[in-house]
């Protein structure tokens, strides 16, 4: 328990065909209620920084991602520190450096040929470092990647783009998309199927904020092993922070941050237990 590698995390959810949760965190409250949440159900969690994030945060990957592995190392569960939709070198090579043991190389508004030189010539940076790394499969001469909606991942070219980078998961696109405010995504659970009989690797869905219950369960049962969320956290907690806002004239930030880092954990609770993660590591 504490700081685990990701690689370890990911490796006993496939032993024991659980889904891993990916939260991405905005500031420290997040990642303290990401942890919160894991530990009241006893599973492993993923704290994800995106680079948009570490752009928020004036650029400056070491602050938030050193108060991320600090408050791994304190958990009573495994957790670990990835970093998401990564497209500068620089920042991975930051992230290797400061203890984080996974990254997402986001190539996919790269031309094919090109996403696949990059994120090979990234993976095998990673891999002589222990790194668990993750990769996108952007559409041939697309410029919006695989998640946005009607995205579909060709399960040839999925077999062929690992083969090719050797990365130790994909991201791929079954019907999902970022920033989903209603939980309405339908998913195609057959290319699902027929994408994790193909594939190699452990799959990853983005976007799973739109995705009901039922169908993270569902989707984790016909392969998927990482699932993303960032979206669904960021709702709960700006309308418990609005809530908290309008019955008080407080200008404690104490007073609307506490609900709204309740509201993130109980969500993630809510959702590890709908991917089945179980406890033991
Ligand atoms: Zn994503």
């Amino acid at each position: 328990v504490g700081l685990s590698t990701t690689g370890d995390i990911i490796s006993h959810a496939i032993a024991r065909n659980f889904g891993i949760g990916a939260f991405n965190v905005i500031g420290i409250e997040h990642a303290e209620a990401i942890v919160a949440g894991a530990e009241q159900v006893r599973a492993p969690v993923l704290l994800q920084l995106s680079e948009n994030t570490i752009r928020f945060h004036f650029g400056q990957l070491a602050p938030i991602g050193l108060a991320c592995l600090a408050i791994a190392r304190s958990s009573t569960v495994a957790v670990s520190v990835h970093l998401d939709h990564a497209t500068s070198v620089e920042l991975c090579h930051e992230a290797q450096a400061l203890g984080i043991t996974s990254l997402m190389f986001d190539g996919s508004t790269l031309p094919y040929d090109r996403n696949v030189a990059e994120t090979m010539q990234v993976a095998s940076w990673g891999h002589a470092r222990g790194m668990w790394m993750e990769a996108e499969l952007g559409e041939i001469g697309g410029k919006a990647g695989v998640h946005v909606p009607g995205a579909r991942t060709n399960p040839d070219q999925a077999v062929k783009f690992v083969e090719q980078t050797r990365v130790d998961a994909l991201a791929v696109a079954i019907g999902t998309s970022h920033a989903m405010l209603e939980r309405s995504a339908k998913l195609d659970l057959a290319l699902l199927a027929r994408l994790r009989d193909a594939v190699p690797v452990p799959l990853v869905m983005h976007g799973s904020s739109g995705v009901t219950d039922d169908d993270l369960g569902n989707a984790v049962r016909a392969g998927m092993v990482k699932i993303n969320v960032g979206t669904q956290l960021n709702q709960v907690f700006v309308g418990a922070v609005r809530t908290a806002l309008d019955g008080t004239d407080s200008v404690d930030p104490r007073v609307f941050m506490a609900p709204g880092r309740d509201a993130i954990s109980s969500t993630v609770g809510r959702i590890l237990v709908a991917i089945g993660a179980d406890t033991d590591l």
